[in-house]
């Protein structure tokens, strides 16, 4: 099983997962990107699997759909270019011969989903859209931070060795807030190194893992004493779990 992050525009990842004959796509929000791939790696497009409804992630889904026959997934609860096929919590697909496994994590959008699958070539695997990025997470367009936290709280406690696939690259300028977070964190340090290394290489930080994410992302680690410290110097009045989660979301918001 081959999986490989398509990079398109200027920071969005749509994963490409075959297994040399038949393909699925996450999140194609651009049309050629995704063809020129399946011409590439000789391979039929089956399926598309959306996270949610943002132009980003669904602006090549008619044109894909029109020129392969592809079945699309999206979430139950969004506007989205029908038709498709809609999914909610706990729904169980087939793909590729793999068990995907719907998960709704809302707080970058209402309706937000995520797609696990608990075993791939000896590990899991999360498309995760928008929800969580490698040091960071969504921002907060429609959900608030409660569900934004909840949500996250339920894929940090995935496998360890789950491959986290995003849908964006920001993991350097997430880095960059991470630091600001915890300036005492090695193993922060360390993995800023080697990211900063791939992108000098042009190539993708990703996919993470969920044992790197645990141990360097701020927002799945907003009951640490450090971050918590660090979330109370800059809103003095966040004192709940909540709180010093959305403290964290707002000063990174405006975090240069
Ligand atoms: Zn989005
Ligand atoms: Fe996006």
């Amino acid at each position: 099983m081959k999986l490989i992050p398509l990079p398109a525009f200027t920071d969005n990842y749509i994963w490409l997962l075959h297994d040399g004959q038949q393909a699925l796509v996450v999140d194609p929000g651009d049309a050629q990107t995704v063809l020129a791939a399946l011409q590439r790696c000789k391979v039929q497009l089956g399926t598309i699997l959306v996270t949610h409804h943002h132009p980003d992630h669904t602006g090549g889904v008619a044109a894909l759909r029109q020129a392969t026959g592809a079945q699309v997934f999206g979430p139950a609860r969004e506007v989205m270019p029908e038709p498709l096929t809609r999914v909610g919590e706990a729904d169980r697909l087939r793909f590729l011969g793999l068990d995907f496994k719907v998960m709704e994590v809302p707080g970058h959008t209402a309706g937000h989903i995520a797609y696990y699958c608990a075993e791939m070539d000896g590990a899991p695997l999360l498309f995760c859209g928008d929800t969580l990025f490698s040091g960071g997470c969504g921002r907060l367009f429609e959900g608030s931070p409660a569900q934004m936290l909840a949500s996250l709280d339920r894929l940090s406690a995935l496998p360890d060795s789950t491959r986290v696939c995003c849908a964006h690259e920001y993991t350097m300028s997430n880095l960059k807030f991470a630091a600001a977070i915890e300036p005492d964190n090695l193993l922060l340090a360390r993995y800023t190194a080697s990211a900063r290394q791939l992108r000098s290489e042009q190539q993708p930080t990703l996919p993470s893992t969920l044992l790197l994410e645990r141990q360097i992302n701020p927002f799945l680690r907003t009951r640490q004493a450090a971050v918590i410290q660090a979330a109370q110097g800059f809103d003095a009045t966040a004192n709940d779990e909540v709180g010093i989660f959305a403290a964290l979301r707002q000063w990174k918001n405006q975090f240069q």
